[in-house]
């Protein structure tokens, strides 16, 4: 049994070492969000363009405003977007609205906010600094400059980068195809009515969900019976994806067979125990060529186990730099003690309370209590470390991904 940052570590490790060139599409714009740049953006100019005013108010020659009060002359006005072409005299000043370019003599604005103004003349009283309310000519990024780097994943920031620069068409890199197999003689499909011992499938559902969250394209593969031959053939179906995710069948259980059949098929494994509570029998291993993950079958074990292991495989296999583990910091709002040997992640809701986040645990049924989970909006996260937190505490939050 390994911590899950060593799980995690291995994970990226074994994937980074047998790259995969992930393929490739042309995409526009407005398809973009979420997607990971195949290629490099550069600058088709410097930005700002021209020395812009960040203010409403009047572009001054700093040097005319350092005997104060100072009363000058307006000499014209200048609206974003409209070119002026005057040469600005000493004792002048121009009229200049946000995102206008700043004249030539001209090294300030002054917020309109801090004159008086009569007629056309205008009182200045406040000292200035030269350069102020002003952002100068390529001051934010330079022509030719690289703005967004291959293998940049594209959120709504990268993507107001792409439309600054013109850059409407580009290569992004195809989501990695994973396939889910959920495992068990008591699951039937969703669309099915369970037998009295039987329950649904819902960990395809959660599974494609999870994938599609993380970037990646969800292949639901048919639930799989605890018997080697079927099993085998869509554990086989599966390894035609970039990566095999299952979901139960990896305990130590006499009908657990995921493991076996994957070592006869040539797995090669890099761990299966993790010191995690839910998701302890979670398997990591490498078949065929492609990842593959044997996840535990009760579903707040899956999805716990696939945000820690599977999402930094599926940012890797699409080009882009593994996502740090998003977890946060609140006060915990009741005093709490984990079992030793294991980091508890335990659903939780995180909210504001006194100008402070504050996460309390939610009492549940354990690893199968989905109906629990949905109530809250984060796991409470208690290293193996420091099992214990008196009301008030500082501790770790892993926020329910799409979700906060
Ligand atoms: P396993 O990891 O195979 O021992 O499964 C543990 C438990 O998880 C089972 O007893 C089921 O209650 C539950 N389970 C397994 N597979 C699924 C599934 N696909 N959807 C929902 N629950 C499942
Ligand atoms: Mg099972």
């Amino acid at each position: 049994m390994i911590p899950y940052e060593d799980a995690r570590r291995i994970v990226m490790d074994t994937v980074t070492a047998r790259p995969a060139q992930p393929r490739t599409a042309r995409v526009a714009i407005h398809e973009a969000l979420g997607r990971v740049l195949a290629e490099d953006v550069f600058s088709d100019r410097d930005y700002p363009p021209f020395d812009r005013s960040t203010r409403d108010g009047y572009a001054v020659r700093s040097a005319d405003l350092t005997n104060l009060p100072r009363v000058l002359e307006v000499m014209d006005e200048i609206k974003a977007g409209s070119v002026f072409t005057g040469n600005v005299l000493p004792g002048v000043c121009v009229q200049i609205m946000t995102g206008a370019a700043v004249p030539p003599g001209c090294d300030a604005v002054v917020m309109l906010e801090h004159v008086e103004r009569s007629g056309t003349q205008v009182k200045f009283t406040r000292p200035l600094e030269p350069g102020q309310n002003v952002v100068p000519r390529g001051s934010e990024s330079k022509a030719g400059e690289r703005m967004l780097p291959a293998w940049t994943r594209l959120g709504y920031a990268e993507i107001a980068v792409l439309g600054q620069v013109g850059c409407t068409e580009f290569d992004v890199a195809c989501p990695p195809r994973v396939a889910i197999l959920s495992t068990g003689d008591e699951v039937v499909e969703m669309n099915q009515t369970p037998g009295p011992f039987q329950i649904r499938n819902s960990n395809t559902g959660s599974l494609a969900a999870q994938v599609e969250l993380a970037g990646g394209e969800p292949v639901p593969l048919p639930n799989a019976p605890d018997e080697p031959q079927r099993l085998r053939e869509l554990i086989e179906r599966g390894l035609q994806e970039d990566a095999l995710v299952l979901s139960g069948g990896v305990s130590a259980g006499k009908y657990d067979l995921v493991e076996t059949v994957l070592r006869e098929l040539g797995a090669e494994f890099f761990f299966d125990a993790v010191a995690i509570r839910p998701g302890k029998p979670a398997v990591f291993g490498w078949c065929r060529g492609k990842p593959v993950f044997g996840l535990p079958g009760n579903p707040v074990s899956t999805m716990v186990t696939f945000e820690l292991f599977v999402v930094p495989a599926l940012d890797l296999l699409s080009g882009a730099a593994p996502r740090p583990l998003p977890l946060l910091r609140a006060r915990i709002a009741h005093d709490l003690s984990e079992k030793p040997g294991f980091t508890h992640f335990v659903p939780g809701n995180l909210y504001w309370a006194g100008g402070e986040p504050v996460v309390a645990q939610l009492p549940w049924q354990g690893s199968g209590d989905i109906a629990t989970l949905r109530k809250g909006n984060c796991f409470v996260v208690t290293p193996a470390s420091r099992l214990t937190a008196a009301a008030g505490d500082w501790v770790d939050v892993l926020p329910r991904r799409g979700l906060l």
